[in-house]
């Protein structure tokens, strides 16, 4: 891990229903969890007062997705100013899932990042190739294109973590290396160093995303660049999202 504070996220997708997600709550209560880590999870919105209202505030909650501007006509969207009433302090934007199932572009993403931040929430903006960029060599053009995107239309980054999910890695089980998360961490951080100021380099936090779970995850920590993790399948499971939290080094 680097120097700034570690931050796990748990991204719980469109998963769960009143009973797991009870369940689920009081496991995190029970885990003994590192103090000094920035913990957050993202239920689906339906749940989300459901779980502010049971679950530790040292736990924050972050949304998994958000309006890209002020709330109104838009059937089936929630707004920035509803999640802030409801109490998340965060939100994922350009989530794999939203950018190739739901086909969101960098363009779209750049304008929630910018909206949700000028409101005050802070954004896991992520990135990441697909397999096919990987191997036809594009990881680095593929990240920064997305990473520019971010950076054209925020107005600061002093509330942004940058989560690196290849798209490969991303509920497959295919882990990417510690070598291979730890290579484009690198880079990003480079990257924002040219292209935005040494200080957003060196105190930004870029969280990797794919695949990590209580095994795995021990020797990704270790990485000089890698400043936490967001999780998908095992942030369902309360003492292994706990393992993983514990795996600052
Ligand atoms: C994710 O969707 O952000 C994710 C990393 O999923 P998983 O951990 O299941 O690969």
């Amino acid at each position: 891990a680097g120097t700034g504070k570690f931050f796990v996220g748990g991204n719980w997708k469109c998963n769960g229903t009143k009973e797991s997600i009870t369940k689920l709550v009081s496991d995190l209560n029970d885990a003994k969890l590192e103090s000094d880590v920035d913990v957050v999870v993202a239920p689906p919105f339906v749940y989300i007062d459901q779980v502010k209202s049971s679950l530790t505030d040292k736990i924050e909650i972050s949304a998994q997705n958000s309006w890209v501007s002020k709330g109104g006509a838009f059937t089936g969207e929630i707004s920035v100013e509803q999640l802030k009433d409801i109490g998340a302090k965060w939100v994922i934007l350009g989530h794999s899932e939203r950018r190739h199932v739901i086909g969101e572009d960098d363009l779209f993403i750049g304008k929630k990042a910018a909206y949700a931040l000028n409101e005050g929430l802070g954004v896991i903006a992520c990135i990441g190739e697909l397999l096919e960029d990987r191997e036809a060599g594009k990881t680095f053009d593929v990240c920064f294109t997305q990473l520019k995107a971010y950076a054209d239309a925020v107005p600061s980054w002093d509330n942004i973590v940058i989560a690196y999910e290849p798209v490969w890695a991303i509920g497959t089980g295919k882990v990417a290396s510690p070598q291979q998360a730890q290579e484009v961490h690198a880079a990003l951080r480079d990257w924002l160093k040219k292209n935005v100021s040494d200080e957003v380099a060196s105190k930004t936090r870029i969280i990797y995303g794919g695949s990590v779970n209580g095994g795995n995850c021990a020797e990704l920590a270790k990485q000089e660049d890698i400043d936490g993790f967001l999780v998908g399948g095992a942030s369902l499971k309360g003492p292994e999202f706990a393992t993983i939290v514990n795996s600052v080094t």
